[in-house]
């Protein structure tokens, strides 16, 4: 089952992709707007502003999800979640490899979490190793079918590189062609396995990332 996380939704420890839920808990909801433009938007040498955003951000219960908020859409002006532009800018060059597997195994339960670069790769590796059909990991990661098979045939590559490069023997087949049986007619049956064993050309190496990168 899929859930859907709404703004009535209650709070959970991960945000769904364009939840909002925690802003009327922050500690600067219901600020007179210009108030807030003031002191969340302060010019760059204007430290008593920056103090003073810093000191509300301070006792602000959802200030972790309000960091998380301009990381993961790229807000890069303002004071966030208790840090200015400048103080953010490690977090968000380093986004793109951040590693949480609770965000991951969230996924995996279905919920609509966001996804960084490195978290997405997870979640493409493991559905090469299980042998996902295209279709199933186009659905999950809300992309096109011939975008989650160039994705799986990528894995597939890097597994062929790695096994290579370490020297791990190649898997023999298990099952052998049945006497009678051409190869042609085993190869046009629908693989039930995704296969491993050599390096596919991709068709696309630059496919344009998916919804839930
Ligand atoms: S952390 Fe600061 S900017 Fe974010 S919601 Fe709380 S008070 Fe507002």
């Amino acid at each position: 089952m899929r859930h859907i996380t709404t703004h009535t939704s209650p709070a959970t420890g991960l945000r769904g992709i364009g939840d909002t839920n925690w802003q009327p808990r922050g500690a600067c909801h219901g600020m007179d707007p210009e108030d807030a433009d003031a002191t969340f938007f302060p010019l760059p040498r204007d430290h008593e502003a920056i103090a003073d955003a810093k000191e509300l951000c301070g006792l602000c219960p959802v200030r972790r999800e309000c960091l998380n908020y301009a990381l993961e859409n790229d807000l890069k002006e303002g004071v966030w979640g208790g840090l200015t532009a400048a103080e953010r800018r490690p977090w968000h060059d380093g986004l793109p490899r951040r590693l949480d597997y609770s965000r991951v195994i969230a996924f995996f339960n279905g919920r609509d979490v966001h996804l960084t670069e490195a978290e997405r790769q997870v979640v493409i590796d493991h559905a090469f190793v299980r042998g996902w059909r295209p279709d199933r990991l186009a659905a999950a990661l809300q992309i096109s079918a011939k975008h989650a098979r160039d994705l799986l045939r990528q894995a597939a590559n890097k597994v062929f590189d790695r096994d290579r490069t370490l020297g791990v023997p190649r898997r023999k087949n298990a099952k052998k062609t049945a006497p009678g049986k051409s190869s042609r007619s085993v190869a046009a049956r629908p693989a039930t396995r995704q296969p491993v064993s050599r390096p596919v050309v991709l068709a696309s190496a630059h496919a344009p990332l998916g919804k839930a990168a």
